[in-house]
């Protein structure tokens, strides 16, 4: 079985990206495996730390580690926005593949020397795990939100970039390139699309020849994607997109079964209605996989 890193390799060299979801129950693990099976690409499954307060942070390691035994399959689980070096610790103990280990919050110069100190004590406790750090400001919540934040200040450039891989040594780095996290209602309703600053990208990506993650995708403009994924991006974060389809898919459950109360009766529509979203993100993150 091919680890993160080489499936991240080999993902950039076919000039794809590898799409991370977050799930946060049973419907959207579901729905997120059966769509990469039936495409045959590789996923990553994320869980934030209040995800993993839900469903248990030991019990999705062995669940998700369950799935890639039984269908001998590269689904791979992500500690996505981890706070602290104690929830980190718990996730590397737990057996995740990759970290997102984010004091973006912090001074710059702290956040270097609080992510190095992680990259540490981490690859100590599981020496394959991917450390993810955390640049920039890209705004907190993927939920819907009224308005847009200013983030403008927040970009990330290349040198900062480069410091900061360099210094802390992250597998992985998630810069401010115009993402957000959250979608805005206009984006819901497909009026508007999020726009990105692809020669930031570009520019981070020649200064720190490092893996990129693009958070906050929901919502994003598909041209945009394709040319962030050929400007450098490897793995692009969807959640909110879920979130919608997930409670569309619920309320549609319900109403259709009135009188049902069996849960594997109601939710198949609330799997089906994520799995679609996700298929339609995952051919886009693998067309150049998929052509060749
Ligand atoms: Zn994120």
């Amino acid at each position: 079985m091919n680890t993160l890193r080489t499936v991240l390799q080999e993902a950039q060299a076919r000039g794809a990206a590898v799409g991370h979801f977050n799930i946060s129950d049973l419907v959207l693990l579901k729905a997120v495996l059966g769509a990469a099976r039936e495409l045959n690409v590789p996923v990553m499954v994320g869980l934030s730390e209040g995800e993993r307060e839900f469903v248990g942070t030991r019990q999705i390691g062995a669940l998700v580690r369950s799935l890639r035994d039984e269908f001998d399959f590269p689904i791979f689980l992500n500690a996505d926005h981890t706070h602290s070096l104690a929830k980190g610790i718990e996730a590397a103990r737990a057996g995740f593949d990759a970290i997102v280990f984010d004091l973006s919050a912090l001074p710059f110069e702290e956040n270097v020397r609080q992510t190095k100190q992680a990259v540490e004590a981490l690859k100590a406790i599981h020496p394959a795990m991917l450390v993810e750090g955390e640049i920039g400001d890209i705004g907190t919540g993927s939920e819907i939100h009224d308005s847009s934040p200013d983030l403008s200040k927040g970009l990330s450039t290349p040198e900062e970039a480069k410091h900061f891989v360099v210094s802390t040594g992250v597998d992985i780095l998630a810069p401010a390139v115009g993402n957000m996290h959250g979608m805005l209602r206009s984006m819901v309703k497909g009026e508007t699309k999020k726009r990105l600053d692809l020669e930031r990208i570009t520019g981070i990506k020649r200064a720190t020849e490092t893996f990129l993650t693009l958070h906050g995708g929901s919502g994003t403009d598909d041209d945009d994607l394709r040319r962030a994924i050929a400007a450098g991006i490897n793995i692009v974060h969807i959640n909110t997109e879920l979130r919608v389809a997930w409670r569309r898919g619920l309320e549609q459950g319900l109403a259709q079964l009135p009188d049902e109360v069996a849960p594997y009766r109601i939710l198949p529509p609330a799997v089906e209605a994520v799995k679609q979203v996700v298929e339609s993100r995952l051919r886009l993150f693998n067309e150049k996989r998929r052509a060749a």
